[in-house]
């Protein structure tokens, strides 16, 4: 078996080293276009910020390395320009020699992943306006830094965006991120990144959404760049991280399929429309694991195990990818999101069914030192229950929490799972109700009709006529600082005796900070015949809904 693999960095190097795991015999050559292989592309903005010192620490394995412990042949500064199908065989440019050659296949992997985006704007060329790909691209940014900048712009508060926002300001620069859409971190649903946002704006950094790049140009001290509302920002440094485009033009020169958004196509096993060559990673269309529907989402953790299933069934193993979830998370300073499955915009957009729940909790037991806010944000289908996708924004233990219930959506549970969940507990490390038991109650009592729930954002847009009757069953000092325009505040210890002042004739929507006072108002007023509701998540919900930045 001669297998050659084209990239060597996350898909292609995990392939490699699985290929020769099974087979000592087969002839593995892996061609990698830049002068390195398997580099920690997630820790790239942690090197311009410092916390990762060293450059080395990027580079998870070298060249040598590979083929020492795994007898390949790696041939790095090396193109492959060209397949031939019928030949099996690929066309590769020694990009140090400008020598061309040929190379014959058994098999053959494709792993070349997605180049960023570059939008086709003027002045889109000039010398200071970076993408951050690979170590020859953070080196330039990091070199940049070190000169001195004043000012910088990141175009896109993307993951890779924020991250460098993030590190730009570590290293003291006063930054400004720019954003097409009216929300940072567009995967995520918009009211769950505005503690993102808040976090951003505490920062130092300037948050400008919906805003769209239409230009740059040059100044005497840097670049300025130009919007379509008129504004220039000054600028000495500035990043593109507005997404990504598949790799795929090997593949569509080949005359492979490929999908409506660049991706190649490929089956379960990650067969390509020529059954000799596989594709994985960032390069591939993927099916949405949730929906079934086919999808790009560029991962490390997928494009890891595709490479190890190509390898598995090119040498027998017939195993299936079972199709991407989506789960990411990002560190902004202080705060932490992270979501797994379908988002609300995502199953909007589908037009599937849906209901939803809040959970504003610690991350551990409020009682304990250090016990840090999160809020998770449960979607789930309104007649089984089945989990759909989760949110969640906060400190410490966001990241637990979200790989929990990826699991749960990939084992295809309900909420009433999440009812029962059995997780480890002391006080350093959960609640004894966790979060996630937390939400499964919330849920599950919401589809046993236990505790009617209004979401507060369908409330927010209710015509006059058909808004409830606003209940806020705080303490009045809670109610002093902050509350629904409109509610009428009684606190929920005194509701009993109060009930006169309520009206028998109009719905109420009961609320308090998180949900679990509303919870009992509303139990106490439909026990005495009001037609009561809780507000999902509370006051704490309705500020996630509010404007924060420029
Ligand atoms: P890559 O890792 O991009 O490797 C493809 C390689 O193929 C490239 O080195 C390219 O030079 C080479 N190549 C392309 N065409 C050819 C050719 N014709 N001949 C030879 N070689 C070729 N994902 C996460 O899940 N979490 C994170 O925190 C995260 N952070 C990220 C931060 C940054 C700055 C970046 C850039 C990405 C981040 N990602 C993260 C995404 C993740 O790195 C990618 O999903 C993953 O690397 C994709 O792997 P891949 O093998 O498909 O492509």
């Amino acid at each position: 078996m001669k297998l050659l693999i084209v990239g060597g960095v996350a898909g292609g190097a995990s392939a490699a080293a699985r290929a020769r795991r099974l087979s000592e015999d087969a002839q593995i050559i892996l061609f990698e276009r830049g002068p390195d292989v398997s580099f920690a592309n997630c820790g790239l903005p942690y090197y311009v910020g410092g916390e990762i010192a060293e450059r080395e620490k990027l580079l998870v394995s070298t060249p040598e390395r590979l083929q020492s412990r795994f007898e390949l042949d790696v041939r790095t500064l090396s193109s492959v320009e060209a397949i031939d199908r019928t030949a099996k065989k690929v066309r590769v440019r020694d990009l140090a020699s400008g020598r061309e050659y040929e190379e014959t296949y058994d098999k053959l992997i494709l792993a070349p992943g997605a180049a960023p985006l570059r939008p086709p704007i003027p002045g889109i060329d000039l010398p200071g306006i970076f993408t951050l790909r690979n170590l020859q691209d953070v080196d330039r940014i990091k070199e940049r830094v070190d000169q001195g900048v004043k000012q910088a712009v990141v175009v896109g508060a993307g993951f890779i965006g924020l991250e460098l926002v993030e590190n730009f300001v570590k290293r003291g620069i006063p930054t400004t991120v720019v954003e097409l859409q009216d929300q940072v971190l567009p995967p995520l649903d918009k009211e769950m990144t505005t503690p993102i946002v808040e976090t951003l704006l505490a920062n130092g950094v300037t948050v400008l959404l919906g805003r769209s790049a239409e230009g740059v140009e040059q100044t005497r001290d840097g670049l300025a760049v130009l919007l379509k509302s008129g504004q220039r920002l000054r600028a000495q440094l500035v990043i593109l991280g507005v997404g990504v485009r598949p790799e795929n033009k090997l593949a569509v020169e080949a005359g492979l399929e490929v999908g409506p958004r660049a991706g190649i196509r490929v089956n379960e096993h990650l067969q390509t429309s020529d059954a000799n060559i596989y594709a994985v990673g960032d390069a591939i269309e993927v099916t949405d694991a949730v929906s079934g529907d086919p999808t790009q989402l560029p991962l490390a953790g997928p494009a890891n195990r595709q490479g190890r299933i190509a390898a598995d069934n090119i040498f027998g193993r017939p195993v299936r990818y079972r199709g991407t979830q989506g789960t990411a998370i990002v560190e902004v300073f202080d705060r932490t999101a992270a979501m797994t499955g379908a988002s609300e915009k995502a199953l909007r957009r589908a037009n599937r069914p849906f209901r939803k729940v809040y959970i504003h909790s610690a991350h551990h037991a409020g009682y304990y030192p250090g016990a840090e806010a999160m809020t998770l944000k449960l979607l789930f289908d309104p007649n089984t229950g089945r989990l759909l996708g989760a949110q969640a924004v906060g400190g410490a233990g966001v990241d637990k929490r979200i790989d929990v219930l990826s699991v749960a959506i990939q084992a295809r549970m309900t909420v009433f799972n999440l009812e029962e969940m059995e997780l480890a507990y002391a006080p350093q490390f959960g609640s004894a109700k966790d979060p996630i038991n937390m939400a499964g109650f919330v849920a599950a009592g919401l589809l046993r009709d236990e505790h009617p729930q209004v979401d507060v954002d369908k409330l927010l847009v209710a015509p006059v006529v058909e808004q409830p009757f606003l209940l806020d069953v705080r303490t009045p000092k809670e109610f002093a600082s902050g509350h629904i325009p409109g509610a009428v505040n009684i606190p929920v210890d005194d509701l009993r005796s109060r009930l006169a002042e309520l009206p028998h004739d109009r719905k109420i929507a009961a609320y308090c900070q998180v949900g679990q006072r509303g919870y009992v108002a509303t139990r106490i007023l439909r026990q005495k015949g009001f037609s009561a509701s809780n507000i999902g998540g509370g006051y704490t919900a309705y500020k996630l809904f509010q404007p924060t930045a420029q």
